[in-house]
Formats: C-alpha cells, sequence, structure tokens
C-alpha cells in the first residue's frame, strides 16, 4: 500500500461559485499509477465543500437556488451578530454539505459516474484561495 499526497489551488469568485475540479483529480489518480484503493478529496476552511453533480447550466442554477433556500443570504444570524461578518450563510451551506469526498479506484481509474463531476463549491461571500487536498491510497 502506498499513499500519494497533492493539493489543487485553486482561486475562487465567492459567493456560490463552483469548479469543476474532476479532470485534475483523474489526472493526479493516473499520475499515482495505484491500480485498486481509493481517493479522498477534502477542502480546507469551514465555508467551502466538495460536493458531486452533474455539472451543466440546469442544475448548476438549480444547485445555487437550493443553497438559498437551505440557508439564505439575509437572514438573521447569530454568527454575524458575534463577530460582524456576513457569512453565517456561507457557514451553514458548509456544513450541510461536508468538507470532503472519497471514491474508489480501480484498475487505476476513478469509479465515478459520467455525469457526477466533483466540484470546489465556494461559499464565502468574497473571492478565496482555496486548498484541495487529495490523497491516494492504495497498491
Ligand atoms: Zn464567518
Amino acid at each position: 500500500m502506498k499513499l500519494i499526497k497533492s493539493e489543487l489551488n485553486k482561486n475562487t469568485k465567492g459567493e456560490n461559485d463552483l469548479i469543476d475540479i474532476t479532470e485534475e483529480v483523474r489526472r493526479l489518480v493516473r499520475e499515482s499509477k495505484v491500480r485498486d484503493g481509493f481517493a479522498l478529496i477534502f477542502v480546507i476552511g469551514s465555508t467551502a465543500s466538495i460536493i458531486t453533480m452533474e455539472y451543466e447550466p440546469g442544475l448548476i442554477r438549480d444547485i445555487k437556488e437550493l443553497f438559498e433556500r437551505l440557508a439564505p443570504y439575509d437572514e438573521n444570524y447569530a454568527h454575524n451578530q458575534t463577530w460582524g461578518d456576513d457569512n453565517g450563510h456561507s457557514h451553514l451551506r458548509a456544513s450541510i454539505f461536508g468538507q470532503s469526498f472519497s471514491a474508489p479506484i480501480e484498475n487505476g481509474e476513478l469509479i465515478i459516474g459520467t455525469w457526477q463531476q466533483i466540484v470546489l463549491a465556494e461559499f464565502d461571500h468574497r473571492p478565496r484561495q482555496r486548498r484541495v487536498v487529495v490523497q491516494i491510497y492504495g497498491e
């Protein structure tokens, strides 16, 4: 068994920016030469998530509306009052969707669906630099 550690650095535009990182993760899996195992994809921070979705314009719009329904921007969040912040909604969205995704690797390829992209979701209201850690484990 071996563990290969890498990192993707992404500049986001803030507020619900969705960045498809599937091809970059696939490339890391190929370069790792791991035949069987799994990959963990993790974003560092409490206002961003790693999700999977079909990355097409209709669903991109739908999921952004879902974010707004689940944790609307202009509610009266205790976090905003405590810190003079205005990203209470960002933290809540990130808590709901989580910071990691993992998928199996078989015959040297990540096993995900054709319409299942791996997406970095930025929930903070301002542009951010995000570190996405990719760890590949297997043999
Ligand atoms: Zn905050």
